[in-house]
């Protein structure tokens, strides 16, 4: 996932990144496989306890997660004309700017992730949930190939609502390359505004003079700053605003610390409360370690008081 110079610790975090979710794939085959609905008729049900059954719940059934996602895009909405009318916004950091003299006059973008940002693959989630499994490719290319994924409250609109403004919509997104079409066609099928092909930046996007390691994202904001003024960036993680060198929850509480009043402004963070590199942070990023060992540092990591 990660240049093999760089430190176990930077393997970990991309090891993260594509180890619970659809945010990063890696070693795509090229198969489609068989629909996980197909699957799943002859899985016996689980009834033990799973992490993730009231995360998903949240997302899936409360009114509470729908209104979050309304509040942050109609709030997003109310800082489009700003963001468009100040030619000194921009929603890349510095550093991760090819261009710092010359992007000012750029045509306006938006970066929005995918999954859990405009996409909502919770029936995904409850489809492990249900069977007492966790992620994996398989069965998640067979998600994504039904191209069932509703939109994520509020997006649609405010997706529109930019584009009619003269902003273009940038889907910048870990989903691995064989799964582009499938994609493509269900963020079309929801109604998000997609202006060509290229609007899409998908894993493995070539991105000239920038070597890209394994699943992060930071090639891939350079080429949007190439070609535009990033006025706004949205995602689910950390790592879709800015480059997450080390997935420890110091290294992140320092990237917040840094970059905190970046967000309601320029970042957008929704709420993922069913995956993500916070829960792999709490033990040590250690995948491999047996489902109940990872369990227990979670327990671990608990705080029960301040
Ligand atoms: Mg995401």
């Amino acid at each position: 996932m990660r240049p093999l110079l760089l430190s176990l610790s930077l393997l970990a975090i991309g090891l993260s990144a594509c180890r619970p979710a659809p945010e990063a794939t890696t070693g795509q085959t090229g198969q489609v496989p068989q629909a996980a609905s197909v699957q799943q008729a002859t899985r016996p049900v689980a009834t033990d306890a799973d992490d993730n059954l009231n995360a998903v719940l949240w997302v899936q059934r409360s009114q509470e997660y729908r209104a979050n996602a309304l509040s942050l895009f109609r709030a997003a909405a109310d800082h489009l004309d700003a963001a468009i009318a100040e030619k000194n916004w921009d929603a890349l950091v510095p550093d991760e700017r090819d261009n710092p003299q010359a992007w000012a006059e750029l045509p306006p973008a938006v970066i929005m992730d995918i999954d859990e940002t405009v996409l909502d693959n919770s029936p995904y989630q409850a489809r492990l949930v249900r069977d007492g499994l966790e992620y994996d490719e398989a069965t998640w290319a067979a998600w994504v190939a039904e191209k069932k994924a509703e939109p994520v409250p509020g997006v649609v609109d405010f997706a529109r609502a930019a584009s009619q403004k003269g902003v273009t919509i940038l889907y910048l997104s870990n989903r691995a390359q064989h799964l582009n079409e499938a994609t493509l066609a269900n963020l079309r099928a929801v109604g998000l505004p997609v202006k060509d092909d290229s609007v899409f930046l998908g894993l493995g996007t070539h991105v000239e003079g920038c070597e890209q390691h394994g699943s992060e994202k930071l090639c891939r904001r350079r080429l949007a700053g190439r070609d535009y003024r990033v006025i706004m960036q949205f995602g689910d993680q950390l790592g879709d605003f800015v480059q997450v060198m080390v997935n420890t929850e110091e290294a992140r509480d320092g990237l917040l610390e840094e970059y905190g009043d970046w967000f309601g402004e320029r970042w957008w963070m929704l709420a993922n409360p069913t995956y993500g590199g916070w829960e792999p942070a709490l033990f040590n990023n250690a995948w491999d370690q047996p489902r109940e060992q990872r369990r227990a540092a979670k327990r671990e990591a608990l705080r029960l008081a301040r």
